[in-house]
């Protein structure tokens, strides 16, 4: 090889750290070539425990991996990538701290970027809905729903108190799921410890489905358990129905329906940044199609893989679904394509993968799951997906922290302590509706004026 080689892979989640796992074991001392790594935030993102995160299960620190940790012969940069120019080989990165714009060039990229949250252009639910992507995104769900229930719990009206513990989630893939299963347990264990002021019946918790079933993913059978599960539990599911618009205290359904509720999760969709969006190439779903061996068309130095990629599946003609499981699969093709590309060989691989299973939590231990064609419900199910996900998680003090907190946490009462501050409307209004505080005030304050 004449000089160093420079491979630039940006996204730093599932699918880039893979990436970067593999050349690394590679080209351990191969000093022709470079790998550097370009992600917007400073660790590594495990997801599938996020909604564990917003109950309290898990601690923050438990599911982040520092990526200097697995960075050990990549140079690792913190940057937003704001554009990238496929004809010149060059990407431009934008540092988060002062906004200084840095120009990197490769010979070979890995587009590796994922997918950002879809609200179908509804700026009115994009603004008064949660949503569950991020650390922040999980803490806030928890801050949140903590004050609430410390609201409630001082409301006598009912119908407010109800409007209080109302959490509409929409969007019933794995995020939604999982999320209301967990924040269920959460609220109901939170009331019985704490909260003895409230009325569990005013608890109402609701997931909305585009679907006639929820975890379309796991097909009908199962996914006809985990909506029989979810009903037992106390969740009220709406089948076949979009949420079409939102206020700070209301969700209005396609049905007609509105519910009152101060807490809205958004899990519907996914769409691509711009950055991906704009790139010169073909798209399928704003996503970047690539060929069989997951790089651009008549382009043998980029790959793409992962959420933000159009990978077509030859048996079914539709498209890979967008799964941490798939993403780490495309990896390991991505890794021997691109060793392929470099040595100037011709054996690439094809990506082909038929996945051998699919699960979910979706309650206190309960799960579903689908094993080599075996279909699991209950305990048997959440047992299966704990062990799974905490072999998958990065790094044996990780994996320790989360055991440990799994353990701790389901010993002890939820923990309610509120470390954050919300900036938020008020909420001693419910269309029209006084609360019973209010109306005493009033009367009292114009018997003095009297
Ligand atoms: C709540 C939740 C639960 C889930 N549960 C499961 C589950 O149980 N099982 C399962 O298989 N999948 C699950 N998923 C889906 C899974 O998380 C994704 O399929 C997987 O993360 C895709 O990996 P990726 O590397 O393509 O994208 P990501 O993991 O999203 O990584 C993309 C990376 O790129 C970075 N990035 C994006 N844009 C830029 C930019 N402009 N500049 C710099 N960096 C950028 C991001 O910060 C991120 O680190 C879940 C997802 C969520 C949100």
């Amino acid at each position: 090889m004449q000089s160093a080689k420079k491979i630039l892979i940006l996204g730093g989640g599932f699918a880039g750290i893979s990436v970067l796992r593999q050349l690394e074991s590679s080209f351990k001392n191969n000093e022709d070539i470079q790998i550097t790594l370009v992600n917007e935030d400073n660790f590594f993102l495990f997801t599938p425990m996020l909604p564990e995160l917003a109950s309290g299960m898990i601690r923050p620190s438990a599911i982040s991996i520092p990526l200097r940790m697995v960075c050990k012969k990549t140079e690792f940069i913190q940057a937003k990538v704001s554009s990238i120019d496929l004809k010149s080989k060059l990407v431009a990165i934008t540092r988060p701290f002062d906004g200084m714009v840095k120009v990197l060039s490769y010979d070979y990229l890995v587009i590796a970027m994922g997918g950002t949250t879809n609200f179908f252009g509804n700026k009115k639910i994009e603004k008064h809905a949660f949503t569950i992507k991020t650390i922040q995104d999980a803490i806030g769900i928890k801050t949140h729903l903590i004050h609430m229930l410390e609201i409630a719990d001082t409301e006598k009206n009912p119908a407010l108190q109800e409007k209080l513990l109302t959490v509409v989630v929409v969007g019933a893939g794995f995020a939604g799921v999982e999320t209301i299963g967990e924040l269920n347990d959460f609220v109901r264990d939170s009331v019985k410890s704490y909260y003895h002021n409230i009325n569990p019946e005013n608890i109402k918790m609701i997931l909305v489905s585009a679907n006639g079933v929820i975890l379309p993913e796991l097909g009908e059978e199962l996914g006809k358990k985990a909506y029989e599960s979810l009903q037992k539990a106390g969740i009220r599911i709406i089948p076949n129905t979009k949420a079409v618009d939102a206020g700070e205290d209301f969700v209005f359904l396609g049905n007609g329906e509105t519910i009152p509720c101060e807490t809205m999760i958004w899990t519907a969709g996914v769409t691509m940044d711009s950055v991906i969006a704009d790139l010169d190439c073909e798209h399928k779903s704003g996503k970047i199609v690539v060929d069989k061996y997951l790089k651009l068309a008549n382009n043998d130095t980029v790959f793409a893989l992962g959420d933000c990629a159009a990978i077509t599946d030859t048996k079914t003609g539709g498209l890979y679904p967008p799964t941490a499981q798939h993403a780490l699969r495309q990896s390991k093709i991505v890794s021997h394509n691109l060793k392929a590309m470099i040595f100037g060989r011709t054996n690439l691989k094809p990506f082909n993968f038929e996945s051998k299973g699919m699960m979910a939590i979706i309650g206190k231990r309960d799960g579903i799951a689908k094993i080599s064609g075996h279909s699991l419900t209950g305990m048997s199910a959440w047992l299966i997906w704990k062990t799974y996900y905490l072999m998958m998680l990065p790094t044996f003090e990780k994996k320790l922290k989360v055991a440990t907190d799994w353990t701790v946490n389901s010993l002890f009462t939820r923990d309610i302590t509120l470390v954050r501050k919300i900036k938020r409307k008020s909420v001693n209004h419910l269309d029209g509706i006084e609360s019973l505080d209010q109306v005493l005030f009033r009367s009292e304050t114009q018997a003095k004026t009297n």
